[in-house]
Order: C-alpha cells, then sequence, then structure tokens
C-alpha cells in the first residue's frame, strides 16, 4: 500500500472541538444554548442507531438536543406540524428529519416545510439553490465533509480535475457544486455515463458516492489521485465503501477508509451547521472563516 490514509475520525475530532469552543461562546453571549431537533418518524434500525449518535453528539458539544419519536402511523400533517412548532421555537436553531420516511409520507412536503435559516441539512430546495449560485447557505453535511477532507489534504483545488460518480440531492449533486465553487474541473457521473473507467483515469479528485460494494477499482485510478469514499455498504465481510479499498490503496496518493473516513466527518458538520444557523437566527456575529 502506498496511499496516505486520510484519518476522517482525527478530522472530525478537531471539528467537533472547535463547535463546542464556539458553542460554549454562544452560551454566553446568547443566554442560552444553541439547539438542534431531530424527528425521527417509525422505528428503521439504522435510522434509529443514527439520532441516537446525533443527539449524543450534540450534547457533547455543549448544544441542547430535542429528540422527537414519533410513530409509523403519524400522518403527513402531523408531522408538518409538528416542523411548524420547531421553526417557531426559539430554543431549535436545526431541526433535521430523519430519512427515509415512513411511504405515506411526501419527503418533499416535509424537508420543504423546514425554514431555510433552520435546515441544518441542507436539503431545502432554497439552500440547494443558494448553494448552486454561491449565496450563504446551508451545505449538506456529508460533501462538506468530503471537502473539509479534500481541502486539508490538497490544499487549494483550483484547476483539479474531479469526478464525482453519483448525483444523489444528497451527496453527489451538492459535491459536484462544492468543487466547482473552489474551481475544479468537474464531472459528475451517474448509472448512465458511459466510459467510467475513462473518466476515472483522468481524475486528481475522484469521490464515490454509489452505494455498491467496492465499485470503483484500483486500476481506474490515476496514480497519485485522491479518493473519497462515502460509500456506506453492509457486507457479511462487515461494513466496506464504494471503493475497492485494497486495489485502489496501491495507486492513490491518498484514500479515505471506510469506516473512519468520511461518516465522522458528517456527524461533525452537522454539529458546525448547528452552531453556524445559532448566530445567525440569535444574531450572534461569527467571525468570517471562524468555522
Ligand atoms: P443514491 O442511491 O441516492 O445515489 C446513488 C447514485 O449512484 C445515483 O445517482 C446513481 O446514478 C449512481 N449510480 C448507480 N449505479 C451506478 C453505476 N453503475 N455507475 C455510476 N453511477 C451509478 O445514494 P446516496 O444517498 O448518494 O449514497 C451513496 C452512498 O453513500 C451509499 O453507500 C450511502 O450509504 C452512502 N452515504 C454515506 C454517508 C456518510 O455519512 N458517509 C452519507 C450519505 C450516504
Amino acid at each position: 500500500m502506498t496511499a496516505r490514509i486520510i484519518d476522517g475520525k482525527a478530522a472530525a475530532a478537531r471539528l467537533r472541538e472547535r463547535v463546542s469552543e464556539l458553542a460554549a461562546s454562544f452560551w454566553t453571549s446568547a443566554g442560552r444554548q444553541a439547539g438542534l431537533a431531530v424527528v425521527l418518524v417509525g422505528d428503521d434500525p439504522a435510522s434509529n442507531v443514527y439520532v441516537r449518535s446525533k443527539g449524543k453528539a450534540t450534547i457533547a458539544a455543549g448544544m441542547a438536543s430535542f429528540e422527537h419519536r414519533l410513530p409509523e402511523s403519524t400522518t403527513e400533517d402531523e408531522l408538518i406540524a409538528l416542523v411548524d412548532a420547531l421553526n417557531e421555537s426559539e430554543a431549535v436553531d436545526g431541526i433535521l428529519v430523519q430519512l427515509p420516511l415512513p411511504a405515506h409520507i411526501r419527503e418533499a412536503a416535509v424537508l420543504t416545510r423546514i425554514s431555510p435559516d433552520k435546515d441544518v441539512d441542507g436539503f431545502h430546495p432554497v439552500n440547494a439553490g443558494r448553494l448552486a449560485t454561491g449565496l450563504h447557505g446551508f451545505v449538506p453535511c456529508t460533501p462538506l465533509g468530503c471537502l473539509m477532507l479534500l481541502e486539508q489534504e490538497l490544499g487549494d483545488l483550483a484547476g483539479l480535475d474531479a469526478v464525482v460518480i453519483g448525483r444523489s440531492n444528497i451527496v453527489g449533486k451538492p459535491m459536484a457544486a462544492l468543487l466547482t465553487a473552489r474551481s475544479a474541473t468537474v464531472t459528475l457521473a451517474h448509472s448512465k455515463t458511459r466510459d467510467l473507467s475513462g473518466h476515472v483515469r483522468r481524475a486528481d479528485i475522484v469521490v464515490a458516492a454509489v452505494g455498491r460494494p467496492r465499485f470503483v477499482k484500483g486500476e481506474w485510478l490515476k496514480p497519485g489521485a485522491t479518493v473519497i469514499d462515502v460509500g456506506i455498504n453492509r457486507t457479511p465481510e462487515g461494513l466496506v465503501g464504494d471503493v475497492d479499498f485494497d486495489g485502489a490503496a496501491s495507486i492513490a496518493g491518498a484514500i479515505t477508509p471506510v469506516p473512519g473516513g468520511v461518516g465522522p466527518m458528517t456527524i461533525a458538520c452537522l454539529l458546525r451547521n448547528t452552531i453556524v444557523a445559532a448566530h445567525r437566527n440569535a444574531g450572534v456575529p461569527l467571525e468570517k472563516g471562524a468555522i
């Protein structure tokens, strides 16, 4: 193996430390804690684990956590009524509705109801539009974490060739927008892309968000490329990413492991977005570049 391992756990720990410092100074300035509300409908086991760990991380950072666990039978109207109440609540700076929602609830109806100023997941179309047009807004946590790891590894990304594999609203599309904003030359590849390995072969940066275990092969990579593996796939051998790690690690210059790469950054970025939201909502100034 020749690639450097990009330590997402360590980067996430540093970011969380910074959030804690800002959460403490916010509490003093605003006279209240910053707060994150997490809403879970139903009892999907994976979602349960995510919600629990988000709550714990919020409290560990010195912010208030409000967990709302609703039964599977909750109606769309009931869920929207809760979102409205959270939008109004002065104790709540960020609102996160855990996905997926039960089939009888329209995801878009709920996500568009969250106030864009409390949309710490960055899924509201207003925030997607702000990202696309270069305005201040909230950026989805997973691609934001990927960008931070890339900048930590490579510094300035201007002029680099980047391939993002996957075009979901949660990862691929915002990732491509973030890299474009950093002046990388971006190719957004997806299930209909022709000659994917040919595209990957030219890339200095590869971000894989496909949802298929070990899909990206080491021999596709340009030697020295930086590889960010977003995938979380449960297999009989445990958690694996969307990149064939062993094959890629002998050709890439640097690569994120799974687990321990992008995953820890996602939660850290959620905390980051929440403390930023708190400052904006309470009118407490936050220096540019403070986080
Ligand atoms: P998704 O299923 O919404 O999107 C997958 C994308 O992959 C689609 O845009 C599709 O076009 C593309 N794709 C499918 N087959 C392809 C192929 N053969 N060639 C090229 N592209 C192809 O998935 P998502 O929500 O973006 O998540 C992607 C992966 O990232 C999943 O493994 C998910 O578990 C993981 N994920 C991890 C985190 C984290 O915190 N680390 C967060 C979100 C998602």
